[in-house]
């Protein structure tokens, strides 16, 4: 069944969607958290609700949630996203989360609009690494040789799209990382991708990760901004996208956290696995790689555009 067919399913079957005027979030503690009862939530923000054994479907206009008792993994429409402590459903069968989780991981996906909108004409690629720095180096592969690749492939398809596009480096140059993060400002760009390639000890290590930085003020639109740019690229796995699928993360990279605008840092795939590997050297993996990572920033664009808080940076 697909998704959306659940979800309608949801909105038939299911006890949410029941607007309740004057819904409290009643804080539970626990083990000196702050937890808030689902169920209060679903009322407040009068979101559709499926509960299943072991799981809970949450659903807003926007996305779709999928929450595990005892997990910390939350899904955003099947993409993955860590919270910091699981969601519990608890023994009298009430679901519990962390007030923080709520507010800052579920909620931005879950309401009907967003915080920060603002149109996005200007995009800024930075190619990871560069000069004497390789990044991640693995059988003659250069993570600073791919990664530009990539950036010069999503520059060409997104400024047929009609988007300004910069680069933070254009040949095999050593940039530092302020350098790069400081070109939101001198483009005055919308937003900031940063692309690179993964290395792990466990050679099995495989698949996609997007980052931002949590306490800045674009926090919640670099979120957005992370999954949006995830759930797209996944699609270039095809049918296996879900094995490729490393989550959208948080990290205080220097280059995502000094940027004045939300920020991504993409790890497209990983140097120290034989699979990836060979497809960052398949020129055609690299074109349908690029477009997919675009799909996902014209998608974030279109929603951005739409908005109508926008225009407050
Ligand atoms: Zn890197």
């Amino acid at each position: 069944m697909s998704k959306f067919a659940v979800i309608i399913g949801c909105v038939l079957f299911c006890t949410g969607s029941l607007h309740a005027l004057n819904a409290q979030l009643r804080v539970e503690p626990g083990e000196g958290k702050r937890l808030i009862f689902l169920e209060d939530a679903v009322r407040f923000y009068d979101w559709t609700v499926c509960y299943h054994a072991g799981r809970v479907e949450l659903a807003g206009r926007r996305h779709a949630i999928e929450l595990e008792s005892g997990s910390r993994v939350m899904l955003v429409d099947r993409v993955r996203m860590d919270l910091q402590e699981p969601v519990l459903r608890r023994m009298d069968g009430r679901w519990v989360i962390s007030e923080a989780d709520l507010h800052r991981r579920v909620v931005p996906f879950l309401r009907e609009h967003f915080v920060f909108r603002t149109a996005v004409r200007s995009v800024v690629i930075d190619a990871g690494h560069g000069g004497s720095d390789f990044g991640a180096v693995r059988d003659g592969v250069q993570e600073k040789t791919v990664n530009l690749l990539l950036a010069e492939r999503l520059m060409r398809i997104l400024k047929e799209e009609g988007l300004k596009v910069s680069l933070t480096r254009t040949g095999d140059e050593k940039r530092t990382l302020d350098q790069r993060a400081d070109e939101v400002r001198v483009e005055n760009a919308d937003i900031l991708i940063s692309i690179h390639q993964n290395a792990a000890p466990n050679l099995q290590a495989t698949g996609m990760e997007a980052y931002y930085a949590p306490g800045t003020r674009f926090e919640e639109a670099s979120m957005e901004l992370a999954h949006a740019v995830l759930q797209h690229a996944l699609k270039v796995f095809g049918e296996d996208a879900r094995k490729f699928d490393r989550g959208v993360r948080q990290a205080g990279f220097r280059v995502i956290r000094r940027a004045d605008c939300p920020a991504v840092l993409l790890e497209c795939g990983f140097v120290s696995n034989a699979g990836d590997r060979q497809r960052m050297q398949d020129e055609a993996w690299l074109d349908a790689q690029a477009e997919a990572i675009a799909d996902g920033i014209l998608a974030y664009t279109e929603s951005a555009g739409s908005g109508t808080a926008g225009g407050d940076r």
